[in-house]
């Protein structure tokens, strides 16, 4: 697949610090991943890593730390600039029902890139037709499987050729069957050379694509390194006992 990105960018998530109130939930996170490489990010429910997500698209700000997009802090970028350059797909996908399927990937197009009609429509269908959706575009997202609404999600994100891609359990809300289609769009990207970060309970998928997988617990990525390293020789207990869970 093509990534309809120019580039991809390394991404460097350094000391994020960041509290609700009295809850620390980001307590020094440190993740990073080289240009094209794609990082899973595990762990339990809890533990920070939707807000973590959240903070390197600038959703949130972060009390302290810095992220960094080719070695330049983004903290000081316009935020609506940075979600240019930094795609965001989440658990509930979040079309407007209201809308045909190319009118949900145009709507950024032009109000954030301000393409004319022809243009977005051209880059919309091109994404929809790399995420095998073509054939859709002028359906409405309630006559597609979530699986397919998912991808539409992937389409719109890729359309504004971001630099790096963040994926928030991505499949979680997914029937069993419709996981697949879903999860291969993004191994496809991977291979593609996208920059991504992948927030997922797929070990599967983090086993066979991720290049690192960090394990988040209570705020802080307590280990990180290549698959094989995580999932057969996990050294500290809380990740043993994780992956006993989960596996
Ligand atoms: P995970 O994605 O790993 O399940 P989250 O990042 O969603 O974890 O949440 C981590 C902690 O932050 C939880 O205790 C959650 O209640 C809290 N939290 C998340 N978002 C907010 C918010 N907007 N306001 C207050 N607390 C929040
Ligand atoms: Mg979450």
């Amino acid at each position: 697949m093509s990534t309809g990105t120019s580039t991809s960018v390394s991404l460097d998530v350094h000391d994020v610090h960041l509290a609700f109130g009295p809850n620390r939930v980001l307590r020094g996170v440190d993740l990073a991943v080289p240009r094209g490489a794609t990082a899973c990010v595990i762990g339990p429910s809890g533990s920070g890593k939707s807000t973590l997500l959240r903070t390197i698209n600038r959703l949130i700000e972060p009390d302290r730390g810095d992220v960094l997009l080719d070695g330049h802090s983004v903290l000081r970028d316009d935020p609506d600039a940075l979600r240019q350059r930094v795609g965001m797909v989440f658990q509930q996908f979040n079309l407007f029902p209201h809308m045909t399927v190319l009118r949900n990937v145009t709507l950024a197009l032009r109000r954030l890139r301000k393409l004319g009609e022809d243009e977005a429509v051209a880059i919309a269908r091109a994404q929809l037709e790399l995420v095998g959706l073509a054939a859709k575009a002028d359906a409405r997202p309630a006559q597609l499987s979530g699986g397919q609404q998912q991808r539409v999600a992937i389409a719109r994100a890729l359309a504004l050729r971001p630099e790096v891609m963040l994926f928030d359990e991505a499949t979680s809300a997914l029937d069993p069957e419709l996981v697949k289609g879903v999860l291969g769009v993004m191994a496809d990207l991977s291979s593609a050379g996208m920059t991504m970060v992948v927030v997922t309970h797929e070990m599967g998928f983090a086993r066979q694509v991720a290049d690192t997988v960090a394990f988040m617990d209570r705020g802080v990525v307590l280990e990180a390194g290549p698959p094989e390293a995580i999932f057969e020789q996990a050294t500290h207990p809380r990740l043993r006992r994780f992956l006993a869970q989960v596996l």
